[in-house]
Protein backbone atom coordinates (compact mmCIF):
# COMPACT_ATOMS: atom_id res chain seq x y z
CA UNK A 1 0.00 0.00 0.00
CA UNK A 2 1.21 3.91 -0.91
CA UNK A 3 -1.24 5.47 1.79
CA UNK A 4 -0.82 4.97 5.59
CA UNK A 5 -2.06 6.37 9.09
CA UNK A 6 -1.19 6.48 12.30
CA UNK A 7 -3.85 6.26 14.56
CA UNK A 8 -6.91 4.52 14.47
CA UNK A 9 -8.88 8.12 15.68
CA UNK A 10 -7.36 9.75 13.09
CA UNK A 11 -9.17 10.24 9.99
CA UNK A 12 -6.49 11.19 7.36
CA UNK A 13 -4.44 8.75 5.58
CA UNK A 14 -0.92 9.47 4.44
CA UNK A 15 1.65 8.86 1.51
CA UNK A 16 4.13 7.60 2.94
CA UNK A 17 7.46 9.77 3.06
CA UNK A 18 10.09 10.19 5.77
CA UNK A 19 9.56 13.69 6.82
CA UNK A 20 5.57 13.19 7.12
CA UNK A 21 6.44 9.57 8.95
CA UNK A 22 8.89 11.20 11.65
CA UNK A 23 6.40 13.95 12.31
CA UNK A 24 3.71 11.72 13.21
CA UNK A 25 5.59 8.75 14.70
CA UNK A 26 8.07 11.17 16.82
CA UNK A 27 10.41 8.62 17.05
CA UNK A 28 7.50 6.93 19.44
CA UNK A 29 9.79 3.61 20.36
CA UNK A 30 6.67 1.99 22.13
CA UNK A 31 4.27 2.39 19.13
CA UNK A 32 5.90 2.94 15.36
CA UNK A 33 8.95 1.81 16.03
CA UNK A 34 9.78 -1.53 17.46
CA UNK A 35 12.44 -4.52 17.48
CA UNK A 36 11.17 -8.02 15.90
CA UNK A 37 13.69 -10.39 15.92
CA UNK A 38 16.52 -7.79 16.35
CA UNK A 39 15.67 -5.95 13.53
CA UNK A 40 14.28 -2.31 13.42
CA UNK A 41 11.00 -2.10 12.22
CA UNK A 42 9.15 0.84 11.05
CA UNK A 43 4.78 0.47 11.79
CA UNK A 44 2.12 2.44 10.92
CA UNK A 45 -1.83 1.23 10.23
CA UNK A 46 -3.94 0.63 7.14
CA UNK A 47 -6.34 3.48 5.91
CA UNK A 48 -8.77 0.98 4.63
CA UNK A 49 -8.63 -2.07 7.19
CA UNK A 50 -6.93 -0.69 10.14
CA UNK A 51 -4.55 -3.36 10.85
CA UNK A 52 -1.21 -2.58 11.53
CA UNK A 53 1.13 -2.81 8.37
CA UNK A 54 5.34 -2.37 8.33
CA UNK A 55 6.85 0.60 6.03
CA UNK A 56 9.47 -0.84 3.40
CA UNK A 57 12.20 1.02 1.94
CA UNK A 58 11.80 4.33 3.62
CA UNK A 59 14.58 4.17 6.08
CA UNK A 60 16.34 1.49 4.84
CA UNK A 61 16.33 1.87 0.32
CA UNK A 62 15.04 -1.50 -1.29
CA UNK A 63 16.59 -1.50 -4.92
CA UNK A 64 13.49 -1.20 -7.85
CA UNK A 65 11.09 0.05 -4.95
CA UNK A 66 9.71 2.80 -3.87
CA UNK A 67 8.50 3.25 -0.02
CA UNK A 68 5.15 1.46 0.16
CA UNK A 69 3.84 -0.35 4.03
CA UNK A 70 2.47 -4.27 4.23
CA UNK A 71 0.03 -5.52 6.50
CA UNK A 72 1.84 -7.09 9.48
CA UNK A 73 0.12 -10.42 9.97
CA UNK A 74 0.85 -9.83 13.65
CA UNK A 75 -0.25 -7.91 16.78
CA UNK A 76 1.89 -4.44 17.14
CA UNK A 77 1.86 -3.10 20.41
CA UNK A 78 0.88 -0.23 21.07
CA UNK A 79 -1.00 0.07 17.02
CA UNK A 80 -3.83 -2.80 17.65
CA UNK A 81 -4.42 -6.07 16.91
CA UNK A 82 -4.19 -7.63 13.18
CA UNK A 83 -7.79 -8.90 12.50
CA UNK A 84 -7.73 -11.65 9.88
CA UNK A 85 -11.42 -10.66 8.66
CA UNK A 86 -10.74 -7.48 8.01
CA UNK A 87 -7.57 -8.37 6.34
CA UNK A 88 -8.85 -10.51 3.93
CA UNK A 89 -11.80 -8.12 2.89
CA UNK A 90 -9.28 -5.45 2.55
CA UNK A 91 -8.72 -4.03 -1.15
CA UNK A 92 -5.13 -3.38 -0.31
CA UNK A 93 -4.46 -7.28 0.55
CA UNK A 94 -6.77 -8.92 -1.85
CA UNK A 95 -6.32 -6.79 -4.65
CA UNK A 96 -9.97 -7.54 -6.07
CA UNK A 97 -13.54 -7.47 -3.62
CA UNK A 98 -16.66 -7.70 -4.37
CA UNK A 99 -18.54 -6.60 -1.44
CA UNK A 100 -21.71 -8.20 -0.08
CA UNK A 101 -24.80 -7.15 2.34
CA UNK A 102 -23.94 -9.17 4.18
CA UNK A 103 -22.60 -7.70 7.96
CA UNK A 104 -20.41 -9.65 9.91
CA UNK A 105 -21.87 -11.64 12.57
CA UNK A 106 -20.62 -9.99 15.71
CA UNK A 107 -20.30 -7.31 18.11
CA UNK A 108 -18.91 -4.27 16.46
CA UNK A 109 -15.38 -3.53 17.07
CA UNK A 110 -13.84 -0.07 17.55
CA UNK A 111 -13.24 -0.01 14.06
CA UNK A 112 -16.73 -0.16 13.33
CA UNK A 113 -18.09 2.43 15.65
CA UNK A 114 -15.98 4.63 14.33
CA UNK A 115 -17.43 3.96 11.03
CA UNK A 116 -20.77 4.49 12.44
CA UNK A 117 -19.86 7.48 14.32
CA UNK A 118 -18.07 9.23 10.97
CA UNK A 119 -21.16 8.17 8.94
CA UNK A 120 -23.15 10.45 11.19
CA UNK A 121 -21.45 12.94 11.63
CA UNK A 122 -20.69 13.12 7.76
CA UNK A 123 -23.80 12.26 6.57
CA UNK A 124 -24.54 15.32 4.71
CA UNK A 125 -21.08 14.57 2.96
CA UNK A 126 -22.06 11.57 1.67
CA UNK A 127 -25.10 12.36 0.40
CA UNK A 128 -23.70 15.08 -1.82
CA UNK A 129 -21.39 12.57 -2.81
CA UNK A 130 -23.62 9.88 -3.55
CA UNK A 131 -25.96 12.79 -5.41
CA UNK A 132 -22.75 13.46 -7.52
CA UNK A 133 -22.04 9.87 -8.42
CA UNK A 134 -25.93 9.00 -9.78
CA UNK A 135 -26.62 12.61 -10.94
CA UNK A 136 -29.70 12.55 -8.73
CA UNK A 137 -30.87 14.61 -6.40
CA UNK A 138 -31.28 12.98 -3.20
CA UNK A 139 -34.40 14.05 -1.53
CA UNK A 140 -34.72 14.52 1.91
CA UNK A 141 -37.38 11.59 2.21
CA UNK A 142 -35.00 9.27 0.15
CA UNK A 143 -31.86 10.60 2.39
CA UNK A 144 -33.86 9.77 5.69
CA UNK A 145 -34.29 5.76 4.03
CA UNK A 146 -30.75 5.80 2.90
CA UNK A 147 -29.87 6.72 6.85
CA UNK A 148 -32.47 4.28 8.23
CA UNK A 149 -31.64 1.08 5.32
CA UNK A 150 -28.13 1.76 6.35
CA UNK A 151 -28.81 1.57 10.35
CA UNK A 152 -31.24 -1.34 9.58
CA UNK A 153 -28.75 -3.62 7.17
CA UNK A 154 -25.62 -2.68 9.80
CA UNK A 155 -24.24 -1.83 6.59
CA UNK A 156 -21.11 -0.19 9.15
CA UNK A 157 -20.21 -4.14 9.81
CA UNK A 158 -20.15 -5.25 6.09
CA UNK A 159 -17.41 -6.91 5.24
CA UNK A 160 -14.82 -4.56 3.72
CA UNK A 161 -16.51 -1.40 5.31
CA UNK A 162 -14.06 1.47 5.76
CA UNK A 163 -14.15 5.23 6.26
CA UNK A 164 -13.12 5.89 2.49
CA UNK A 165 -16.38 4.23 1.07
CA UNK A 166 -19.06 5.58 3.62
CA UNK A 167 -21.34 7.00 0.95
CA UNK A 168 -21.24 4.00 -1.21
CA UNK A 169 -22.11 1.63 1.56
CA UNK A 170 -24.97 3.97 2.45
CA UNK A 171 -25.96 3.65 -0.74
CA UNK A 172 -25.36 -0.47 -1.77
CA UNK A 173 -27.32 -0.76 1.69
CA UNK A 174 -30.26 0.70 0.19
CA UNK A 175 -31.97 -2.24 -1.80
CA UNK A 176 -34.03 -0.60 -4.30
CA UNK A 177 -35.58 3.67 -4.98
CA UNK A 178 -38.24 4.09 -7.21
CA UNK A 179 -37.30 6.26 -9.99
CA UNK A 180 -40.55 8.12 -10.51
CA UNK A 181 -40.38 11.77 -9.13
CA UNK A 182 -36.65 11.53 -9.20
CA UNK A 183 -34.47 14.63 -10.79
CA UNK A 184 -32.02 13.53 -13.03
CA UNK A 185 -29.35 15.93 -14.19
CA UNK A 186 -28.91 16.16 -17.78
CA UNK A 187 -25.74 14.25 -19.09
CA UNK A 188 -26.03 11.82 -16.32
CA UNK A 189 -25.79 8.07 -17.13
CA UNK A 190 -29.25 7.66 -15.74
CA UNK A 191 -30.38 10.77 -17.73
CA UNK A 192 -28.51 9.23 -21.06
CA UNK A 193 -30.85 6.18 -20.78
CA UNK A 194 -34.09 7.37 -19.56
CA UNK A 195 -34.20 9.77 -22.59
CA UNK A 196 -34.15 7.16 -24.79
CA UNK A 197 -36.69 4.87 -22.93
CA UNK A 198 -40.17 4.93 -23.62
CA UNK A 199 -41.73 3.89 -20.55
CA UNK A 200 -40.49 7.44 -19.19
CA UNK A 201 -41.02 10.64 -20.15
CA UNK A 202 -38.53 13.76 -18.74
CA UNK A 203 -39.88 16.69 -18.05
CA UNK A 204 -37.31 19.82 -17.47
CA UNK A 205 -37.31 21.21 -14.25
CA UNK A 206 -37.48 25.37 -14.52
CA UNK A 207 -34.34 27.31 -14.39
CA UNK A 208 -32.14 24.03 -13.46
CA UNK A 209 -30.16 21.21 -15.43
CA UNK A 210 -32.09 18.71 -13.80
CA UNK A 211 -35.10 16.92 -15.47
CA UNK A 212 -37.59 15.17 -13.65
CA UNK A 213 -38.78 11.62 -13.94
CA UNK A 214 -42.24 10.79 -14.92
CA UNK A 215 -44.11 8.02 -16.24
CA UNK A 216 -45.42 8.08 -19.76
CA UNK A 217 -48.37 5.25 -19.23
CA UNK A 218 -50.54 4.58 -16.72
CA UNK A 219 -48.03 3.15 -14.28
CA UNK A 220 -44.67 3.40 -13.65
CA UNK A 221 -42.56 0.67 -11.61
CA UNK A 222 -38.98 1.28 -12.38
CA UNK A 223 -36.36 0.91 -8.95
CA UNK A 224 -33.11 1.60 -9.27
CA UNK A 225 -29.96 -0.39 -7.61
CA UNK A 226 -26.59 -1.35 -7.01
CA UNK A 227 -26.74 -4.53 -8.42
CA UNK A 228 -22.74 -4.89 -7.60
CA UNK A 229 -20.04 -3.25 -5.69
CA UNK A 230 -16.69 -4.06 -5.98
CA UNK A 231 -12.82 -2.85 -5.59
CA UNK A 232 -9.56 -3.38 -7.51
CA UNK A 233 -6.00 -2.54 -6.38
CA UNK A 234 -4.13 -1.35 -9.60
CA UNK A 235 -0.20 -0.04 -9.07
CA UNK A 236 -1.26 0.03 -5.35
CA UNK A 237 -4.23 2.32 -6.26
CA UNK A 238 -7.81 1.20 -5.28
CA UNK A 239 -10.66 1.72 -7.71
CA UNK A 240 -14.13 0.88 -6.95
CA UNK A 241 -16.44 0.64 -8.54
CA UNK A 242 -20.72 0.11 -8.26
CA UNK A 243 -23.46 -1.38 -10.88
CA UNK A 244 -26.21 0.64 -11.62
CA UNK A 245 -29.03 -1.27 -12.34
CA UNK A 246 -32.62 -0.18 -13.41
CA UNK A 247 -35.02 -2.51 -12.81
CA UNK A 248 -38.96 -2.36 -14.25
CA UNK A 249 -41.51 -4.32 -12.44
CA UNK A 250 -43.65 -6.69 -14.46
CA UNK A 251 -47.49 -7.44 -14.23
CA UNK A 252 -46.28 -11.20 -12.93
CA UNK A 253 -43.93 -9.59 -10.18
CA UNK A 254 -40.91 -10.65 -12.24
CA UNK A 255 -38.04 -8.11 -12.49
CA UNK A 256 -36.49 -6.87 -16.14
CA UNK A 257 -33.33 -5.23 -16.38
CA UNK A 258 -33.66 -2.43 -18.77
CA UNK A 259 -30.79 -0.90 -17.83
CA UNK A 260 -27.03 -1.30 -16.01
CA UNK A 261 -23.94 0.95 -15.58
CA UNK A 262 -20.75 0.57 -14.08
CA UNK A 263 -19.41 3.50 -12.59
CA UNK A 264 -16.16 4.18 -11.44
CA UNK A 265 -16.55 5.99 -7.62
CA UNK A 266 -13.61 8.22 -6.02
CA UNK A 267 -11.93 6.12 -3.20
CA UNK A 268 -10.63 8.82 -1.64
CA UNK A 269 -12.67 11.97 -2.08
CA UNK A 270 -14.91 11.24 0.89
CA UNK A 271 -12.03 10.90 3.28
CA UNK A 272 -10.65 14.41 2.01
CA UNK A 273 -14.19 16.29 2.36
CA UNK A 274 -14.32 15.50 6.18
CA UNK A 275 -11.05 16.35 6.84
CA UNK A 276 -11.27 19.68 4.91
CA UNK A 277 -11.74 23.19 6.85
CA UNK A 278 -14.12 25.51 6.36
CA UNK A 279 -16.49 23.33 4.26
CA UNK A 280 -20.12 24.13 4.22
CA UNK A 281 -22.52 21.77 5.56
CA UNK A 282 -26.22 20.47 5.56
CA UNK A 283 -27.87 20.87 8.66
CA UNK A 284 -31.00 19.65 7.56
CA UNK A 285 -29.05 16.54 6.55
CA UNK A 286 -27.22 15.91 9.48
CA UNK A 287 -30.26 15.87 12.44
CA UNK A 288 -32.09 13.48 10.27
CA UNK A 289 -28.83 11.60 10.77
CA UNK A 290 -28.71 11.95 14.04
CA UNK A 291 -32.89 11.21 14.51
CA UNK A 292 -32.12 8.13 12.66
CA UNK A 293 -28.66 6.83 13.66
CA UNK A 294 -28.90 6.50 17.84
CA UNK A 295 -26.19 6.28 19.87
CA UNK A 296 -24.86 2.79 20.03
CA UNK A 297 -25.29 1.01 23.32
ZN1 LIG B 1 -5.73 -3.21 4.97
Amino acid sequence: MLRIKFSHEDLCDYPIDIDIYREHTNNDKKRFIQYRNRIECHYAICPKCENPAIVLGLFKEIEGKAPHARHTKYDVEGLGKFVQETYEWCPNHVGKVEYLREPRAKDRDDREIAIYYTAREHFDQAIYLIEKMLGMKISKRLAREICREYVMSEADMYRGSCIDNIPWMLFFAKHSTSMYGRWIRKGSPLFEFLESYDKVILRPIPGREYYSVDKAGSFLSLNLTISMYNALVEKNYTKEFLTLALGRTLENDDVETVFRTKIEVDSVHFRNMINAKNVHRNDELLSIAREEMPDLV
